[in-house]
């Protein structure tokens, strides 16, 4: 087999078989297979596509390129949950927790910020001493018992996505389908869960900026995922704007600790019950939806969510009591308010500048090598729709860096867009797909 050829028939628009696909990813892996050629493959997929066997095939291959986590040992039926990426998004800080409280056991595994999104794991560092590496058997010893553990992925699962990702952002070949679809649902599948909850964003801060290409990415995700026998749904969210009130690490962990205590904002609260609702029917711990979402907001307020994440915390090894104290957890030593210099109405807050801000500010990471500042972030005080006077505060920027702060304020202003009339707010959840 020449991987030139490969490349010269995707390129024509033709269609790779099973053994070709196998052949080419694990080569790629193995080194045999270069970077350059693999760069002109995905360039070629991109314009042309692969059809759903193709993609079930890219699955299977980067699925069998590494480990495959048995989570046989953990009790119940395991239901994950992946967010295809956003700003703001601490669903899975505040969702682990509320299903885990429901009885159904959350083993997941998360990944860092990059770019303009944010990560699970860098904020969940927030807390003093809390550790997300760790050796499997401690991880599901800690699923059992809490019910609820977050980690980084192994290093050997899914070498295959490792390598094609980091080839993909420099390549301009992230926003296809099935190479998205490819890459997160090898991950899931090759981390051992039963069930899979999708959450699909669109919209100017995630990948799939069009509602039509984000159903499309859920529909083909769903569609492997059932083809490759893990019960799936995803639900289509959008990401206009960022998600809650704040960006950042410690202060998104703030903002998941007031969700738990039934404080969040309602867009935050609104996509963590119809996504844990999925996962109690799917844990087999609800009936419907109606149950799922009475028993979710009854462990909200019982406070046994809270406590889960408490748990949690202490069961990776971190300082449980800023659960109880969120104003001990790192803070910055600068801040800055960004005022409105115009009346009307907030007419657009584009999710990805945000996101932007936010990394000039020192919590995002530039390159994976980056260190960030957990104490970095924004608090917005007026988002999409909102009322506007001349002067308002629209929200405050924290950095330790002051020159950085600056940096953070002026893109922040670039990302709100005032306008006269009000605009039409559209729905958070915008959809759901299963079989
Ligand atoms: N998240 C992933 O893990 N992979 C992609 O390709 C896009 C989002």
């Amino acid at each position: 087999m020449r991987m030139v050829d490969l490349i010269l028939r995707k390129r024509e628009g033709g269609r790779l078989t099973s053994n070709e696909i196998d052949w080419m990813i694990q080569g790629y892996v193995k080194g045999q297979v270069p970077d350059y050629q693999i760069s002109a493959m995905l360039m070629a997929i991109f314009f042309r596509g692969m059809d759903s066997q193709e993609t079930v095939d890219l699955v299977r291959s980067m699925v069998n390129s590494g480990d495959v986590i048995d989570l046989k040992a953990i009790q119940g039926i395991k239901v994950d949950k992946h967010s295809t990426g956003g700003v703001g998004d601490k669903t899975s800080i505040v969702l682990g927790p509320m299903v885990a409280a429901c009885g159904v056991p959350v083993a997941k595994m998360s990944g860092r910020g990059l770019g303009h999104t944010g990560g699970t794991l860098d904020k969940l560092e927030s807390f003093r001493g809390l550790k997300v590496e760790m050796e499997m058997d401690r991880f599901v010893e800690i699923v059992n018992q809490v019910g609820l553990a977050i980690c980084g992925q192994t290093a050997n699962l899914v070498p295959a996505d490792k390598k094609l990702y980091a080839l993909r952002d420099v390549t301009g070949t992230i926003e296809n389908l099935s190479l998205i679809a490819g890459s997160i649902m090898s991950k899931k599948i090759a981390s051992g869960a039963d069930a899979i909850v999708l959450d699909v964003k669109t919209g100017s801060g995630a990948f799939m900026k069009t509602e039509k290409d984000a159903f499309a990415l859920a529909h083909k995700m769903v569609e492997i995922g059932e083809l490759m026998g893990r019960k799936t749904v995803a639900v289509v969210s959008e990401m206009e704007q960022p998600l809650g009130n704040t960006i950042g690490n410690a202060i998104e962990i703030r903002e998941a600790i007031e969700t738990l205590q039934g404080r969040g904002p309602q867009d935050l609260l609104e996509v963590c019950m119809v996504l844990g609702a999925e996962m109690l029917v799917l844990g087999g711990k609800a009936a419907d939806h109606a149950d799922a979402q009475a028993q979710l907001r009854k462990g909200i307020d019982s406070g046994a969510a809270l406590a889960k994440l408490k748990e949690m915390v202490v069961a990776q090894g971190g300082d449980g009591s800023q659960v109880d104290r969120p104003d001990t957890l790192p803070s910055a030593r600068h801040e800055a308010i960004l005022t409105a210099e115009e009346e009307g109405f907030v007419g657009a807050l584009d999710a990805h500048g945000v996101g932007e801000a936010a990394a000039l500010l020192g919590a995002g990471r530039e390159t994976k090598e980056s260190t960030i500042d957990l104490a970095a972030g924004i608090d917005l005080h007026l988002k999409i729709g909102q009322a506007v006077r001349n002067g308002s505060p629209l929200a405050t920027l924290y950095a330790n860096d002051p020159v950085r702060l600056q940096a953070g304020l002026e893109k922040l202003r670039s990302a709100y867009r005032i306008q006269a009339v009000a605009p039409t707010i559209k729905p958070i959840i915008l959809g759901r797909v299963s079989l």
